[in-house]
């Protein structure tokens, strides 16, 4: 017998405005009243989003006859209550889709692309049984080329199952996996190739010039020392990356067998290009990020995710080690895997300890506090977000860094960072035949103490739970690299970031404890003079640069349509520029931080 399932289909209905439309129907509906309701969020961006608010229309019928629909929250339905047995119901909503991100949905006559927490209705108390999904082609000669990408599975077995990137019936396990595989449908370029025998796919939508052959063998090289990495055997049947390219653009989201991403045209290589180009470094550390997280989130999971709420928010005080960690490994994995080298990459991480220092937020908010309040302030900034607010990214980068230097340093280099990212792996991670353990609050230190012996409360009280600087400076040492300091300029600062439109200067954010701040000054004042004389984008610097800290100057500004005045006396320029130069090169090699001599990495290193 076959196993119950819920059967959806999609298709582009009108592509020119944007709407899909969107089947579901189940089988054995809920006599007393069916609900169904559109995820709040997507899993990988945390905000609440309510995707049910481009619902356009939405109807029930069933054996052909219309079926009452009552909404009874702002992402969920009732059906009307069908007496005592259990029917098969069928709703079918039209969803607009122009929100051209990684974390929704989008149609036009050009290309179709879904996540399935825009689509595809939850039928609740229905979310474990198996889902059919019938993704069709829109209909006129113009999407007659047209193709699907997704790692969703074709339905095998079942009536219309899909050919490989082909429009048709694909399946998932569950609801979960359903909305976890998005889908991209048009006329897009195809690349594949393998990473230790696992079949990886990448798809391109969009105009761009992409050299393909070089776009794979930098990406070969890469998943598989990620695979190396965690251990054989990969934990993905399959691996697809999606990726949209347009003028200007950047994101991307982690899926368990897929991501999808976003980028500039330019992001991507072209014939010809020599060396690694930064945007295209930055690319592939995109990459190199989400393909990280196939692990690392997707796999090994905060205890609070789960079992993942999609109605509210999900608080859990870890993004620094989910986030915090997957950004260390990012372009460490670059470096290791030889496509930067150890100076590029030291160059990175300086320039992650600039921004970190950059915001005074560091010092009101923990990386335990920014992980939990994600929802309501990493992911809503607004003016006043660098005094308030530490990235779980950046700052969690650099605690990976303070952590990895610690345990090597403290064992001799018998442990580092690495054996702490496997332990979690094969203690926590969803393996085949194995569910995987959520990851508890301080499971991460107590994993580091036991592989090291050594006794790290103090270094993740501070690191985690308090907001002192982190020293990097000493612990770096050892390893042979130094870390400078210079000041970026000499001109005195106002203590406030600028924003312009090239004619005119605005303040974005007043820092906290700044002059900008002490004098009045407020984001949004739009400077209009200072000592008498016009600022304009290009005079900022020019006035600045000849005074001194510590002398005052006459600001004249508007707040809204008022004309105010403001005695502001200059401080030193504080943003301070960073630096990591390697001292003594053979001692990092000896060490075997930077991966590129170890044995173990040579062992298992794809280089030929
Ligand atoms: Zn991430």
């Amino acid at each position: 017998m076959k196993p119950a399932s819920i059967v959806y289909s999609i298709r582009p209905s009108h592509p020119e405005a944007h709407i899909f439309e969107v089947r579901c129907t189940l089988a054995n509906a809920d006599p007393s009243g069916q609900r169904f309701s559109l995820p709040a969020w997507i899993p990988g961006s945390y905000l609440i989003r309510d995707f049910v608010r481009h619902i356009v229309s939405i109807r029930a019928e069933a054996a052909g006859k219309p079926v009452r629909l009552d909404k009874i929250d702002k992402h969920s339905w009732q059906a009307m209550p069908t007496g005592k047995k259990r029917s098969a119901l069928t709703v079918i909503c039209e969803v607009y889709a122009w929100d051209l991100s990684v974390r929704g949905a989008h149609l036009d006559q050009t290309h179709a692309f879904f996540n399935g927490s825009s689509v595809f209705l939850r039928a609740l108390g229905h979310e474990h049984l198996l889902c059919l999904v019938d993704i069709q082609r829109p209909l006129g000669k113009r999407y007659r080329d047209w193709r699907v990408a997704t790692a969703l599975a074709s339905a095998e077995g079942e009536k219309g199952a899909a050919d490989r990137h082909g429009f048709g019936v694909y399946r998932a396990a569950n609801y979960a996996e359903l909305i976890d595989h998005p889908v991209e449908m048009g006329g897009f370029t195809l690349a594949t190739f393998s990473a230790c025998g696992v079949p990886q796919e990448v798809v391109i939508s969009g105009r761009h010039d992409c050299d393909l052959a070089r776009l794979t063998a930098d990406l070969t090289r890469l998943c598989e020392w990620q695979i190396r990495f965690f251990g054989e055997p990969a934990p993905m049947p399959h691996y697809l990356f999606l990726i949209t390219a347009i003028g200007d653009g950047y994101g991307g989201l982690e899926h368990r067998a897929s991501t999808a991403l976003l980028c500039a045209r330019d992001d991507l290589p072209y014939p010809g290009m020599q060396g690694t180009p930064e945007r295209y470094r930055t690319f592939l550390g995109l990459c190199s990020h989400e393909y990280f997280h196939s692990w690392n989130i997707k796999r090994i999971r905060p205890a609070a995710f789960s079992a993942c709420d999609l109605d509210a928010e999900n608080y859990t005080t870890l993004l620094w080690a989910f986030e915090g960690f997957t950004s260390y490994y990012d372009d460490l994995a670059l470096l290791r895997c030889g496509l930067i080298e150890p100076e590029e990459w030291l160059g990175l991480v300086a320039r992650t300890i600039d921004k970190v220092l950059r915001d005074p937020g560091r010092k009101r908010q923990t990386l335990a506090e920014s992980s939990f309040d994600a929802w309501t302030k990493f992911y809503r900034p607004d003016e006043n977000t660098p005094n308030a607010v530490v990235s779980y990214y950046a700052k969690g980068a650099l605690v990976a860094l303070a952590l990895d230097l610690r345990l090597r340093a403290g064992t001799r280099n018998r442990v580092s960072l690495d054996d702490v990212m496997r332990a979690l792996w094969l203690r926590h991670g969803e393996r085949a035949g194995y569910g995987g353990v959520g990851v508890g609050d301080d499971d991460i230190r107590l994993l580091a103490e036991e592989l090291s012996g050594l006794d790290l409360a103090q270094f993740f009280a501070a690191a985690i739970h308090g907001t002192s600087e982190l020293a990097l400076a000493p612990l770096l040492k050892p390893f042979g690299i130094q870390m400078l300091r210079q000041n970026a300029s000499t001109t005195p600062t106002l203590g406030a970031k600028i924003s312009t439109d090239g004619r005119e200067v605005r303040l974005a954010t007043v820092y906290a404890g700044s002059p900008a701040q002490t004098a009045g000054l407020s984001a949004g004042d739009l400077l209009i003079a200072i000592d008498g004389l016009r600022v304009t984008p290009d005079s900022l610097e020019r006035l600045l640069c000849r005074r001194q800290a510590g002398e005052s100057i006459r600001i004249v500004a508007f707040r809204r349509d008022e004309l105010m005045e403001f005695s502001l006396r200059l401080e030193s320029p504080a943003s301070d520029k960073h630096q990591l130069v390697v001292k003594e090169k053979r001692n990092v090699l000896r060490e075997g931080w930077l991966g590129v001599m170890t044995s173990r990495d040579t062992a298992s290193s794809s280089e030929s």
